[in-house]
């Protein structure tokens, strides 16, 4: 028999953890494959860890990795597959958004032999208009930028066959973007739709200004387009100041009122002085991603975990 891991992120989700496993446990086709449930208590700060060890107690298919501390929703996921030993790694969220009853869908297209089968997210009232928006046109712009193609709706539910996962564990760059890296990686992929549920119980972990870091972090970790836009920047700016000589040398007026050309020149300061502060900004990102990179610290710390053989 084959195994199935499922590996599930919880950040403070303590009243989820239960139903999703009931509802796991319920839709999962337990006569034709092994599973194994992996939960990763991301150094929630409420009683989610307590509600994990208690199920993995009674279930012997439910494990768990307690992170030392919150190291964010993709080092989580990381973990996770790090310590999943199936034949395919199955990764959803803990608030039922990603409805249960889709394991039998994303299986059944791996045993018709994908690598890798990701979901796309139809967009119904369970999904806020903050987020379809952000999200139609982060997506424009990082397909332009990454030079991959995330399509619109996906998001960290999908099943990756154990050849990806042999790839994918060896990776071991800060600033993980999981979705980004899914379509670079290549292989025998498909989709299938869905659409999200309400969140069962507690609230969104991903506030607006961590949307906005994972989004710049996504940019950022695949693709160095940003800095070309630098120099495209420079180039024509610095191309329209030559031809604006003969323009200022020909228009130019001894009685001109002073005042104009004051104000004309403190604007010109202070937009060039912004831009070059975004690029300087730009260029420091990008040093401080190998600054943190170069020191090889581990993604996550497991403190404790009732998987055998690491505990
Ligand atoms: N999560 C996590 N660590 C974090 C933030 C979130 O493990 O620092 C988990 C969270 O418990 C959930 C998943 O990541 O299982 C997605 O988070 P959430 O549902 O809050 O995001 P949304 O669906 O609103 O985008
Ligand atoms: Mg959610």
């Amino acid at each position: 028999m084959k195994t199935i891991s499922i590996v599930i992120p919880a950040y403070n989700e303590e009243n989820n953890i239960a139903p999703l496993t009931t509802a796991i446990k319920s839709f999962f086709p337990h006569h034709r494959y092994q599973y194994e449930i992996i939960f990763i208590d991301d150094g929630s700060t409420d009683n989610t860890l307590t509600q994990i060890q208690k199920i993995a107690q009674q279930d012997k298919h439910v494990f768990y990795l307690e992170l030392s501390r919150n190291f964010g929703h993709q080092n989580a996921l990381k973990a996770g597959i790090d310590y999943a030993t199936g034949d395919c790694v199955i990764t959803m969220d803990c608030d039922m958004q990603h409805p249960p009853h889709l394991l039998n869908s994303l299986i059944e297209k791996w045993e018709e032999g994908y690598d890798i089968v990701y979901t796309r997210r139809i967009e119904n009232q369970n999904t806020s208009l903050v987020k379809k928006e952000s999200g139609k046109i982060y997506y424009h712009i990082f397909n332009w930028l990454a030079e991959v193609n995330i399509e619109k709706g996906t998001a960290d539910f999908r099943l990756m066959d154990r050849r990806v996962v042999e790839i994918f564990t060896g990776f071991n760059e800060n600033d993980l973007f999981i979705r980004g890296l899914i379509p670079w990686l290549g292989f025998k992929q498909t989709a299938i739709n869905y659409e999200p549920n309400e969140r069962l119980s507690g609230k969104t972990k991903y506030s607006l200004r961590k949307m906005f870091l994972l989004a710049i972090n996504g940019i950022t970790s695949l693709s160095i387009r940003p800095l070309y836009a630098a120099i495209y920047l420079g180039l024509t700016i610095s191309l329209l100041a030559i031809l604006a000589i003969p323009f200022v040398i020909i228009s130019f007026q001894p009685h001109r009122h002073i005042i104009f050309i004051w104000a004309s020149i403190l604007i010109a300061i202070a937009f060039f002085g912004g831009m070059q502060l975004t690029i300087l900004g730009t260029i420091g990102l990008y040093i401080g991603k190998i600054f943190l990179q170069v020191k090889h610290r581990p993604l996550y710390i497991v403190r404790k975990t009732n998987i055998p053989d690491h505990q």
